[in-house]
């Protein structure tokens, strides 16, 4: 562990924690560019757009049904607990691209979903939200308000975010002294520029994944390992 990062994260007040699927690895969530990231056959970037749901959105409602019953089997690891017990001592803000609610689970607060969540559908028409629970097993679900398709409430490729979402990140990020970017490939680049951002206004960038990414050129300290080993000994 670098001395360094356990002193800047000691001596911090304020920190923007920034996670991507990396970070779910080893609670045994494939990632998408990793292996096990194909599905029949498909790409994950090839499901998870607009273009495929429009095409045949039962294929995407299968893919998203059986993903979501991999999400629900799985439990947080030592690296979400982590970041839960940060928000005891500093005052964190967690922004994930994950959407398998691993991190609520392991019970950390402040925290934003940036792409969305795995367990909620959204009208195509109306927008209403519903649990997917609720609404019946197989096929495209029928809004219960307006009968309109519903879609997996989920932020795909090539979509903008929603209103509000990354702003409070790039607000946060303002006052940041520790940037924690922990198991993203940077690929997926809003995300990576609020953390950025905050390096840019001062904070230290710490960066927690075993590959290199799109972010380590810029890490003022790459600690190197799975998150789940490295987390609990930082922090
Ligand atoms: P990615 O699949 O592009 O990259 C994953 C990163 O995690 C890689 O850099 C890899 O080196 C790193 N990694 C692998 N094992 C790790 C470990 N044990 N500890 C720390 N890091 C580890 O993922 P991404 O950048 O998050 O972007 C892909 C998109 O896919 C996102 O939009 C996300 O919403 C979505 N996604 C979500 C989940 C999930 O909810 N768990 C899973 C797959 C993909
Ligand atoms: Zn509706």
């Amino acid at each position: 562990m670098s001395q360094e990062a356990t002193r800047a994260l000691a001596e911090a007040r304020r920190v923007l924690v920034v996670t991507g699927a990396g970070i779910s690895a080893e609670s045994g969530i494939p990632t998408f560019r990793g292996a096990g990231g194909l599905w029949e056959g498909h790409a994950a970037q090839d499901l998870a757009t607009p273009e495929a749901f429009a095409r045949d959105p039962d294929l995407v409602w299968r893919w998203y049904r059986w993903r979501r019953g991999i999400c629900n089997a799985a439990e947080p690891n030592a690296g979400h607990r982590a970041i839960t017990a940060l928000e005891a001592s500093h005052d964190a803000l967690t922004l994930t691209q994950n959407v398998d609610g691993l991190h609520a689970r392991a019970g950390t607060r402040r925290l934003v979903e940036l792409h969305g969540n795995i367990d909620t559908a959204r009208c195509t028409d109306c927008a209403t939200l519903r649990p997917i629970g609720e609404l019946g097993g197989a096929g495209v679900p029928e809004c219960p308000l307006c009968c309109e398709p519903m879609r997996p409430h989920i932020l795909w490729f090539g979509e903008t975010y929603w209103d509000g979402t990354l702003d409070r990140g790039i607000g946060f990020a303002r006052d940041a002294d520790v940037c924690l970017v922990v198991g993203t490939s940077g690929q997926v680049t809003a995300p990576a520029q609020v953390a950025l951002h905050a390096k840019r206004c001062g904070a230290l960038l710490i960066e927690v994944n075993p590959a290199a990414s799109e972010v380590t050129p810029f890490a003022d300290i790459w600690l190197r390992g799975p998150a789940g080993q490295v987390l609990p000994d930082l922090v």
